[in-house]
Parts: C-alpha cells; sequence; structure tokens
C-alpha cells in the first residue's frame, strides 16, 4: 500500500560479498519486513534465503544496550552498567597511559569486515595518523588478504577486474575453491541463469570437494588439498606453447614471463600426479581454458585461506596475463570477497600493511602524502601486526591494549585458545559489539554497544566494486552509538583533532578526497579514485544511488597497470605443499567453511528458526571408511583434534568429501554444552607474504566423544 510504500528504505544485505540492495519496511519499532531491491544493480531484486530471512532476526534479545566496565579487571568479574563518559574516560586513561610507557606500538585495533566504510577510515585515521602506529588488523585478514597481496604484487594495486554482469557474458567460468551455491548464492544464481540460456557456457569446479556448486559443473577437478599451484603452473606452461598467447599483450604490457615460465616447468602428466586428477581430466580443462577466449577464473577462500594462497592467486592471474584475457567484457581473475564490506575495508586501508586509498604503507612519498592530507601528527612508518601475531603478540606481553570491534576472535581465529591466552593476559580489552555475551565480551575490560546493521548508516563496497548506501530504518536502541561516533569521541579525548565529523557524510566527503589526492599521472596514480564523490552533501549522500568504480570505465580497459611503468607481473610460482602434513597421530585433513544458511558466529542468522533447519548443529563430514577406521558411526559425536586444540561434533556421512579428509562449517562457538569451536583446532600457519591462516589445511584425528 502507499504509506508501506513511502517507509520503504534502500539498503544492503549485512552478509557475502555479493551486496545485494534490500528494502527494508518498518513494522514497529523492533522489526521490519525485508526483501530484495529490484533496482538495485548488483541483485535486481533477488535474495538468497539468508537475505530473505533478515526480518526474523531484528529484535533486542542478547543486545548489549549500555556501557559496561568489569569490576575488579579480572575476567569472570562482575559488569557494571556506567555512563558513556565513565566508560570512555577509563579505556582512553588506560590506553594513554600504556602508550605513554610502553609506546605506541603496545596498543592495537583488531577490526572487523562487518565494519562500515565510514567507521574503518576512522579506525585507520586514528592509529596510523594519530597513535602512530600500524597495529590495527581486521578479520578480512582471514578472508582474503591473499588476494590483495596477489593483486599488488601483479598489478601494482589491490585491484579486481572482473563485473558481475561479466559472468553472464563469459563463456567459460573456473571456479576455484569456491562452493558459490551456498557462499554467494546469487552470483551462482547469475551463472545458472546465463548457462541456462547459453547450454554451450563452460562451467569447471577445482574444489577437493564434491559441493553443491558442482551440481552445475560441466567438469569437476578434486584436486588433492593445497596443490592448486601445480595445476595452475601447469596451465601456464600449457597455454605458453600454444595459439592462445597474446605475444602484443605480453611484450606491451607486461613483465616477467620468462621468470614465471622457469617455475611452471611441468608437463600435463606431472601435474596430474601431483594434484591426484586423472590426466584426461588435466587435460580438458587446459584444450578448454585455451580455446575459450571470453574465460573468468573465480577464486575464494579455498585459493585464499593458504600457506601458499598468495602464490595460488598469481599463478591464476598469470594465465590471464599470459592470454590477455583481463580488462575486456567478459574475462579476468576475480576475487570474490566473503564479507560485506571487505572491499570498503581495503579501500580506507584497514590492514596492517596498507594505507588508506590505496597508497602503501611502505613508500615514504606515500606515507608523507596522507600524512599531509590528515595534517597528522604522525604516521605509521612500517607495518602492524597482522591478525595472528598480533594476538600471539599480545600473550607475549608485547601488545598491552587491545580494542575489539565487531568480531570474535576466540571464536575465528584460527588456534582460538591462543586468543584465549592472550586475551586473559592483556591490561586492556575493549570491545565495541552489539551482542552481550560472546566468547570474546567475556574477556573484556570495556563493553561499548555499537548501532547494528538495521540502525547504522554509511557505505559499503561489493566484490564488483560497487559502493552502496547502507541505511538505518530502526531507531538506535538503549544507548548503542554508531562505531564512528565511538572511535571519534575516544580519539577527542586523548587529544586528537582531526576528528570533529558531525556525520557519517562528513566521513564519506574526506575519504573521496583523500582518494583523489595527488592522484595524477605525474604524481601517485592509481585506479581507486572516487573524488567525483566528494563534493555530495548530506542529501546527496543519503540519496546516492549504487556506483561502480573506477566510475564510467572498466578496470584495465586502457591495458595500463598500477606500476610506474605501467605494465603487470608475472609473479613466478613455486608450488609448495601445506607445512603442516597429515600423518601419524594425525591422519586426516581438516578443510574449514560455510553451511548454505548460517553467517559468521551466528549472532543475527542463529535467531532465525527458519535459517537453523537446513543444518541445526555443527557436524564433521567424515567418509564411511574413514570413520570405521576412526570408530564413529554417522550420527554420533566425535571429538576432533589437532595438536592444538579439540572440539566436538556430529559425524555425518557425505558432503562430497574424499577419503582423508574432513570438513567442519566454522559457525558454531563455544557457548554451547560441548565446544563447538572448530577455530580452536585449526592450525595457526599463516601465508608468508599476506599472514593469511591455512584454515583449509590442518591434520587431525577424529575420535569418539
Ligand atoms: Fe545477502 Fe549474499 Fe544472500 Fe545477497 S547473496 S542476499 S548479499 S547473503
Amino acid at each position: 500500500n502507499l504509506s508501506q510504500q513511502h517507509l520503504s528504505i534502500a539498503t544492503t544485505c549485512p552478509y557475502c560479498g555479493v551486496g545485494c540492495g534490500v528494502k527494508a519496511v518498518p513494522q514497529g519499532p523492533q522489526s521490519a519486513t525485508v526483501s530484495g531491491d529490484v533496482d538495485h544493480p548488483s541483485n535486481f531484486g533477488r535474495l538468497c534465503v539468508k537475505g530473505s530471512a533478515l526480518g526474523e532476526t531484528l529484535g533486542l534479545e542478547g543486545r548489549l544496550l549500555h556501557p559496561q566496565v568489569r569490576e575488579g579487571g579480572q575476567p569472570g568479574g562482575a559488569l557494571r552498567q556506567v555512563s558513556w563518559d565513565e566508560a570512555l574516560d577509563r579505556a582512553a586513561g588506560q590506553w594513554r597511559a600504556i602508550v605513554d610507557e610502553h609506546g605506541p606500538d603496545s596498543v592495537a585495533l583488531y577490526v572487523s569486515g562487518q565494519l562500515l566504510t565510514e567507521d574503518y577510515y576512522v579506525a585507520n585515521k586514528l592509529m596510523k595518523g594519530y597513535v602512530g602506529s600500524a597495529n590495527i588488523d581486521t578479520n578480512s585478514r582471514l578472508c582474503m588478504s591473499s588476494a590483495v597481496a596477489g593483486h599488488k604484487r601483479a598489478f601494482g594495486e589491490d585491484l579486481v577486474p572482473v563485473n558481475y554482469d561479466d559472468l553472464e557474458s563469459a563463456d567459460m567460468i573456473v571456479l576455484v575453491g569456491s562452493n558459490l551455491a551456498w557462499c554467494h548464492p546469487i552470483l551462482f544464481q547469475r551463472i545458472m541463469r546465463a548457462k541456462e540460456a547459453r547450454p554451450d557456457m563452460k562451467l569447471v569446479v577445482i574444489d577437493p570437494r564434491r559441493t553443491a556448486t558442482c551440481e552445475l559443473a560441466d567438469l569437476h577437478l578434486p584436486v588433492k588439498p593445497g596443490t592448486d599451484v601445480w595445476l595452475f603452473n601447469g596451465l601456464l606452461a600449457y597455454l605458453s606453447r600454444g595459439e592462445a598467447v597474446d605475444a602484443a599483450f605480453i611484450a606491451n604490457h607486461t613483465r616477467g614471463l620468462n621468470e614465471a615460465l622457469e617455475a611452471a616447468d611441468i608437463t600435463p602428466e606431472e601435474v596430474a600426479k601431483a594434484c591426484r586428477l586423472p590426466v584426461e581430466d588435466v587435460l580438458a580443462f587446459y584444450e578448454s581454458f585455451a580455446a575459450t577466449a571470453k574465460v573468468i577464473t573465480g577464486f575464494s577462500m579455498g585459493v585464499n585461506q593458504s600457506s601458499a594462497g598468495t602464490d595460488k592467486v598469481n599463478a591464476i592471474i598469470n594465465c590471464h596475463l599470459v592470454t590477455g584475457r583481463i580488462g575486456k567484457p567478459g574475462m579476468g581473475p576475480f576475487s570474490i570477497t566473503g564479507q560485506p564490506n571487505a572491499m570498503g575495508g581495503r579501500e580506507v586501508g584497514g590492514l596492517a600493511n596498507m594505507l588508506a586509498a590505496h597508497l602503501d604503507l611502505d613508500k615514504p612519498e606515500h606515507r608523507a602524502a596522507v600524512r599531509e592530507f590528515w595534517d597528522s601528527p604522525r604516521i605509521a612508518d612500517k607495518p602492524g601486526l597482522k591478525a595472528v601475531d598480533l594476538f600471539q603478540a599480545i600473550e607475549a606481553g608485547k601488545v598491552k591494549a587491545v580494542w575489539i570491534i565487531a568480531t570474535n576472535p576466540m571464536v575465528s581465529l584460527p588456534d582460538a585458545d591462543q586468543v584465549r591466552r592472550a586475551l586473559s593476559k592483556a591490561e586492556l580489552v575493549i570491545a565495541s559489539d552489539v551482542v552481550q555475551d560472546t566468547d570474546t565480551n567475556a574477556f573484556a575490560h570495556v563493553l561499548l554497544p555499537a548501532l547494528a546493521w538495521a540502525e547504522k548508516d554509511g557505505t559499503v563496497t561489493n566484490s564488483e566494486r560497487r559502493i552502496s548506501r547502507q541505511r538505518g530504518f530502526l531507531p538506535a536502541p538503549g544507548e548503542a552509538r554508531a562505531d564512528w561516533k565511538i572511535l571519534c569521541d575516544f580519539a577527542q579525548r586523548l587529544g586528537y583533532d582531526g576528528f570533529d565529523f558531525q556525520h557519517q557524510s562528513d566521513i564519506f566527503a574526506e575519504h573521496a578526497r583523500l582518494s583523489a589526492w595527488r592522484n595524477a599521472p605525474d604524481a601517485l596514480p592509481r585506479v581507486f579514485d572516487i573524488g567525483a564523490l566528494a563534493s555530495l552533501d548530506r542529501a546527496a549522500y543519503d540519496a546516492l544511488q549504487p556506483v561502480q568504480w573506477p566510475i564510467g570505465r572498466r578496470v584495465f580497459d586502457d591495458r595500463r597497470f598500477s606500476f610506474p611503468d605501467g605494465r603487470a607481473r608475472f609473479v613466478p610460482t613455486v608450488p609448495r605443499l601445506p607445512v603442516n602434513t597429515a600423518g601419524g597421530e594425525y591422519p586426516l585433513v581438516l578443510n574449514t567453511g560455510r553451511v548454505r544458511d548460517q553467517w559468521h558466529t551466528m549472532t543475527r542468522t542463529g535467531r532465525a528458526p527458519k535459517l537453523a533447519e537446513h543444518t541445526p548443529e555443527s557436524f564433521v563430514d567424515l567418509h564411511p571408511q574413514d570413520a570405521l577406521l576412526c570408530g564413529v558411526r554417522d550420527g554420533e559425536l566425535a571429538r576432533i583434534s589437532s595438536q592444538w586444540g579439540s572440539m566436538v561434533a556430529r559425524v555425518r556421512h557425505g558432503g562430497g568429501i574424499a577419503r582423508g579428509s574432513v570438513f567442519v562449517p566454522i559457525h558454531w562457538n563455544g557457548q554451547t554444552a560441548s565446544d563447538a569451536r572448530v577455530g580452536a583446532v585449526v592450525n595457526p600457519v599463516v601465508d608468508p607474504v599476506s599472514g593469511e591462516p591455512e584454515f583449509k589445511h590442518t591434520p587431525v584425528m577424529v575420535d569418539r566423544f
């Protein structure tokens, strides 16, 4: 009806990196109906089951509504409700004392791809420009930092050169380490429809598991876990010998092919052996790839979450560079991000080794430009600690204060019991959250209530670099505040100017101006430039329609890459196995990932009964023969143990699992009768370039609980 249409508010889904537009119609102070936004160019009104159930996840049960401090400062001590002033005075006072005594690197922020770009911008500015340390890292480190590192090595800038509509015009799509059907369902539906319309379009899935995505595949290559570099090195070698090579593109726009080919000296037969695949299947994939000009290689966590994650990304990109299949419609390497605003966080430099606006922390002229723009008292001059290293430094007593915002590292980090030890040793743990009781909040000395999805305002950027507004449609509950506002209030207590923002649009304008700062061919050129949006006033910002950057053009349509010489780089990738291999006491390989209907640690999706129906509890997928050897039966509870820790889950046969592997979902937490945190089992090994943990490969044993 008319009044409901009038109240309908366009916002974005808070879950995966597809970034679907939704329309919310408030039905009272704590409820709303939610449907797909037909005008949003990323989803055209379609939503997956998680997005469709958003209306069921609202309500204030379990919400953190007031600032609190812990009596006695010890975990387990009682929490006392206090005013915002008292909470912030205590947090800022203790933070300042620690910095004064131990220096800026003794404090850290650990933030989240759930934050809006404006929140992220302020957090990054506070740490790098004012505290003077790059100790700000994010749970996006666990998700796509290998893609960022691979892009920077190949292109000179963190750039994703594919749009969603390219998926519809491609003649072949290769999905590597991605269960798109469950993890990015609206993108999968777009591919499904394209394939229905053009049955000749090919889909190849490369994944050790036979997932739901494989149902649509023309070819599934169940590679041995961790061997993707062998497969793509073999493809590079194969392509380099055939007619698919784009010699003019290589000569005019790239460097380093010979070095990459030296590292990729492998035959299809050797690839088949290393990857445990039939050689006919390897050749079928290679021949198809070589023969198809419009090919997209989409990759996700199976590539990124690896101790060789960055090399896997570059091995894929090398195959697109040798064929010149990049920067044109229907082709290119495509990093599919997991979180709703992983891309926005990258734009503002929200990782410990990045600066804002796609500028580099390790380049003095970039640091000088950002400091001058901010007019800040200092600028961090070396990379900060990445997520896993950060919590190890807290346990070692080197980092004494940490502020955790919108994330739950006690569940989500690898070796999660180490996080418990770290937080119980820290002098100061501040946690900003929307939920009162989480595994992490139990260790907070100061708890700060933040606005949740339905209440907050700002922008997010999705996997195709499309900036969309997220708009609040319910009133702020209790004393909850926007994350950017909490950060600004904290910064002002530390005596920092530069945080006098009155509205999220002021922050967005500054962020947009910085993206254009010195962004010229004879200065510090980069593709990321949203300077055209810097002049939006508050009304125009509120009305902003989804907009993709670079505005009005395609990434790399000019065949110019972001190195000073304008050329892309082939990166030699020498194959190496995962750091910890299965055998002896731990004979099985643990793989982790999402299920179809849950998100992260389920603080939101766990509230919708309909979403629990698909997978009501945690499980371990096990091949029936492995189950027999482990002495566990389908439906029984089992303990999954590694040398780092253990957890309990119900045994399931099936799930497309191969012998020698097990799969456990990431969502369940430690607040159940039996600890179901798979993070406690995962090895803390990381990729040496990106720092991304090896979530897909931990040696484990399984026995009866
Ligand atoms: Fe939300 Fe992702 Fe589903 Fe779209 S595909 S509705 S962004 S969870």
